[in-house]
């Protein structure tokens, strides 16, 4: 009974509550935990794990649910385990450039942290003041400076976790090197919460970077903004390369009435985040390529205030479309298939009626990271011709259907149409060691039966 491992005020049953826990950001149909579950030590947590196995209970870890892959989803009666009591921030170690945390720890609060001591936590995106630490390990989430600082993978010295057989372990240890075999740390980085639940975190920390500045340039052509990439990527120290559609430009002014710093009219548009000190050096290229008109117009931001409403332009996309109940694709492409990726988008999701968009593009194309959203046809299944088409083109040229956003319910086809059977059996058989009565996350990913 969950009552003899919680407080009467730990667990919540009714319908607000499971409407709040029991989904994700994305996630509209209808969910049915049994309970949720707000655990505020270790050991409760290992009784439940131990209370789940004895009487076949499934859990679904629950972290600041912005999650967009329908993983912190319940529809099938568990115990959602929401993290969000257990969020302490218990050391920042300005020696060893550290810090050390709870799983439910907030993003942002761990970048505030690590700025109090002049250092920086660099992973970060538009969801960072929701999400937790734990959430953010077990999607391995990227966001706007994948470009220089890599994701979360790249930041995380130690987990602590509490597999669905009710094994405590502590991986890793806060180490920088540390070659003893295989890597259990990065087995549950990405594991969306199937594999045991994290419970503890410690991540490197950086310095901070030198003084940044923002640059805003729009292209009529898509070569013409692979162009200047493959020019500056070189030559200039990028921060962040993040672009957007005309589309998606249009949504954000319309939402945020915000007057365009530049016409609103190219198709394509991109933000630059780069060291101040390389201003002249990149402002030359933009006019060497201003004048050969393959760029179209640009605007550099002269103060921290310009510099945010700027980022505002990119970060905001995702809140403005909301409103278009999006279907959204995250997907990941070598560089020298983006041009055709592109076009071909353009020409599976033409719309008939040409002036209403039919869909919005934007992401981090630095890192070859296009989010497609889709404005879902009226009366049509999205499952249609045209997504595997889409799908057909990145299975042909070796793409991702998940660059950074993970499988969880949402993708659960795709992910079995793009990757190789003997991949998905082993992970299977991963799985099935860290949990073998199948209580954490069951369904997400893949289904175990199959
Ligand atoms: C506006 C917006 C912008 C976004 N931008 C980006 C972006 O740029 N890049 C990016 O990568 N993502 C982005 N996301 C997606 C999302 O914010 C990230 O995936 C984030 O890491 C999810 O963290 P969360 O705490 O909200 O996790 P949740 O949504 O609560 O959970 C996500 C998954 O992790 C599991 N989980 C959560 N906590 C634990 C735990 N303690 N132990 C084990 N499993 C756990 C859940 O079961 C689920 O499978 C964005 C989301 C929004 C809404």
């Amino acid at each position: 009974m969950l009552s003899n491992i919680f407080k009467i005020e730990q667990i919540k049953y009714d319908d607000n509550s499971a409407n709040e826990y029991g989904r994700d950001w994305t996630y509209k149909g209808s969910v049915n935990p049994k309970a949720i579950v707000f655990p505020s030590s270790k050991e409760q947590i290992k009784e439940l794990i131990s209370f789940a196995n004895k009487d076949n209970e499934k859990i679904v870890p629950s972290g600041g649910r912005t999650g967009l892959s329908w993983g912190a989803v319940a529809t099938q009666n568990e115990i959602v385990v929401s993290m969000e009591k257990l969020n302490s921030i218990t050391n920042v170690d300005n020696e060893e450039k550290s810090l050390s945390c709870q799983a439910g720890a907030i993003t942002q609060n761990i970048q505030n942290a690590a700025q109090q001591q002049n250092l920086l936590y660099p992973v970060n995106f538009a969801s960072s003041g929701s999400s937790h630490i734990g959430g953010n390990v077990a999607t391995n989430a990227g966001g706007v400076k994948v470009i220089k600082y890599g994701s979360t993978r790249n930041w995380v010295s130690s987990l602590s976790v509490i597999t669905g057989n009710g094994t405590e372990l502590h991986l890793n240890k806060g180490l920088k090197k540390n070659n003893s075999a295989y890597d259990l740390r990065n087995l549950f980085i990405g594991s969306e919460g199937t594999l045991g639940l994290i419970t503890d975190v410690e991540l490197h920390l950086c310095k901070n970077p030198p003084k940044l500045k923002v640059l805003l340039v729009s292209f009529n052509e898509f070569e013409s903004l692979q162009k200047f990439f493959n020019k500056i990527f070189n030559q200039i120290e990028l921060y962040a390369f993040e672009f957007f559609c005309k589309n998606s430009l249009c949504a954000v002014l319309e939402k945020f009435k915000i007057k365009p710093p530049l016409s609103p009219e190219m198709n394509f548009y991109v933000i630059v985040e780069f060291e101040a000190v390389e201003s002249e050096k990149l402002l030359e290229i933009v006019e060497k390529m201003y004048g050969e008109k393959l760029i179209r117009d640009a605007v550099i931001a002269s103060s921290e205030k310009q510099n945010l409403e700027l980022w505002g332009l990119r970060e905001n996309i995702s809140e403005s479309i909301a409103i278009f109940n999006p279907v959204k694709y995250d997907l990941s492409i070598k560089r020298q298939h983006l041009n055709s990726f592109i076009k071909e988008i353009k020409h599976i999701f033409k719309n008939e009626d040409s002036s209403k968009p039919s869909y919005f593009l934007f992401g981090h194309l630095g890192d070859n990271n296009i989010h497609l959203n889709l404005i879902p046809e009226p009366n049509k299944d999205i499952g249609s011709q045209k997504e595997k088409r889409l799908f057909d083109f990145l299975k042909r040229h070796n793409g991702s259907i998940s660059a950074e956003h993970g499988i969880g319910l949402l993708k659960k086809q795709s992910f079995k149409f793009m990757n190789n059977k003997n991949e998905i059996d082993l992970m299977m058989m991963i799985k099935k060691d860290f949990d073998p009565n199948n209580i954490m996350n069951p369904g997400k990913i893949f289904d175990l039966k199959e």
